[in-house]
């Protein structure tokens, strides 16, 4: 049974109770397990089928499916699937995904550190610990060409040997888990299904770079993946992977979660820093970056959560290996959250240079209701709107920028015919002004006046004077904002004007 936020929140939980009941002793070689995300969050509760060596995709998967229909499903354990709530796992949703990240979402007991390692879990960090120095683990993460998960793109593989090479007696290892992002649910959903992994990468970059203190950074909005982390470190401490020296080795690693009170700017690394050292959670300049004087004054690395949960497998692999999937510049898989007017609301991983047309069209379903598709926003608040005319392009860190967005961490709204992009706009500068945490003037002022013209314009009450002010500030809080919120605040605008330039015209009250 998925037991992460979505399914919980449509009854996974009273399901599970009724199979337990349901299942009683008749089937002492049956159980009813508790797993993490199957992806199809619109489908939910679901219900997997599987003989204990099977994947997802080879289990008998039951949609929507309530404590009613518990009897029923252990009643055909050993016929022909229950046709009335099955979910066809050849069907393009499961299909056309390739999972590293996700491998074991759906499949393990999030709460089980035997469950973990019996799908091979810790055997990176074994690995590393066993037959490589800290430089082997460089070099291999170097060569998979790794960029970093959380929406800049930066190298990982040089961002940890950056961090290495700093001569300090302590250094610091950061997961940002403080996904903030309308409509993005990545990280919540990799900290829920598989906490293991993310403290298992978290330990190999710790070895790699020479530290023996961790934190996560998580949302406490976040209460399952906040609860799941705490079992996961309690139990990697129980068996000796975290808190002590291992085996012969001299690593030794404490990880510490420290919460997050929810607002947006917690994710850019220096408020996040200053938030963890207790302070107000407000960006500083930069230089100095994290990898020279972090947290504390020392070198500090920063990963996201899927950043960190592809390293166990690169280790296990090999950097070439991690290398040949993706494009040139854009390797490995990417975890998106499909949000929005599509019919397969969820999460997936595909290859980078997935086509956008695919990723909607093909494993999203498409939009439901007859309605045309409209517009894909990526990147967050940070991003911007693609049109219908570039869904062919495949989706990388690069050629998402030629488009006027971003990735971002990976979440995609969708809109149907129905948007109204300026409204859309407008919506991303509320959530920018509301967010901004007022230490600038550009971004502090600026993102005010725009959605206030914003607003005007989406009531049909601004005129061509308001327009032109609107793309003068957008120059000006890009060009002079101290951090990544307020530099960024104007793409959804200025993306939404590049491909929709109409829409605001016909909004004009002096038209
Ligand atoms: Fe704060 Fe915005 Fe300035 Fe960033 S750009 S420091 S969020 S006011």
């Amino acid at each position: 049974v998925c037991v992460a936020a979505s399914c919980q929140s449509s009854g996974a939980g009273p399901v599970q109770d009724a199979l337990v009941t349901a299942l009683g002793t008749e089937l002492p070689d049956c159980k009813v397990k508790g797993v993490g995300c199957m992806g199809l969050c619109s489908a939910g509760p679901l219900v997997a089928v599987a003989a204990p060596d099977e994947c997802l995709e080879e289990a008998t998967l039951y949609r929507d499916v309530t404590p009613a229909d518990a009897d029923d499903i252990i009643g055909t354990l050993d016929g022909a699937p229950l046709e009335r709530l099955h979910c066809p796992t050849n069907q393009p949703f499961f299909a056309r995904q390739r999972k590293i990240v996700l491998e074991h979402a759906g499949l393990i007991d999030p709460d089980s550190f035997k469950g973990y390692v019996a799908v091979g879990g810790y055997a990176g960090l074994i690995r590393a610990l066993s037959e490589m120095t800290p430089s082997d683990v460089l070099r291999e993460v170097t060569t998979s060409g790794l960029r970093g998960r959380g929406g800049g793109g930066y190298p990982t593989g040089l961002k940890w040997s950056t961090v290495a090479k700093m001569p300090a007696e302590q250094k610091y290892v950061i997961c940002n888990a403080d996904e903030g992002d309308p409509g993005a649910f990545m990280d919540r959903a990799i900290l829920e299904s598989d906490p293991h992994r993310v403290i298992e990468g978290m330990a190999i970059a710790a070895y790699a770079i020479g530290a023996n203190k961790a934190f996560v950074y998580v949302r406490a909005e976040y209460p399952l993946a906040v609860e799941r982390l705490h079992t996961a470190i309690r139990k990697a401490k129980r068996s000796g992977f975290l808190g002590n020296k291992i085996a012969d080795t001299q690593f030794n690693l404490e990880v510490e979660v420290r919460l997050g009170a929810g607002a947006f700017v917690c994710g850019e690394e220096t408020a996040l820093m200053a938030s963890i050292e207790g302070l107000r959670g407000q960006p500083r300049p930069r230089p100095p970056y994290p990898a020279e004087s972090g947290l504390w004054g020392r070198p500090t690395l920063i990963n996201n959560v899927e950043t960190f949960a592809n390293i166990a497998p690169i280790i296990r692999e090999g950097g070439d290996w991690f290398a040949a999937i993706g494009t040139e510049r854009s390797k490995g898989t990417k975890v998106f959250a499909l949000a929005g007017t599509i019919t397969n609301t969820g999460l997936i991983e595909v290859p980078m240079g997935t086509s956008l047309r695919d990723i909607i069209e093909v494993i999203g379903g498409g939009i439901p209701g007859g309605k045309a598709f409209k517009a894909v926003q990526t990147g967050g608040p940070s991003g911007g709107c693609i049109p219908s005319q570039h869904l062919d392009i495949g989706v990388d860190y690069d050629s998402l920028k030629t488009l006027g967005t971003m990735m971002g961490s990976g979440g995609m709204i969708v809109m149907d015919e129905t948007s109204s992009m300026v409204d859309v706009a407008r919506y991303f500068m509320e959530f920018c002004m509301t967010e901004s945490c007022g230490k600038c003037i550009p971004c502090r002022t600026g993102t005010q006046q725009m959605h206030s013209i914003l607003d005007r314009l989406a009531k049909s009450q601004g005129t061509r004077a308001d327009l032109l002010l609107l793309e003068e500030l957008c120059e000006v809080v890009q060009a002079t904002s101290l951090c990544g919120l307020g530099q960024t605040a104007p793409n959804p605008v200025l993306s939404t004007m590049r491909y929709f330039r109409d829409e605001y015209e016909a909004k004009l009250s002096d038209a």
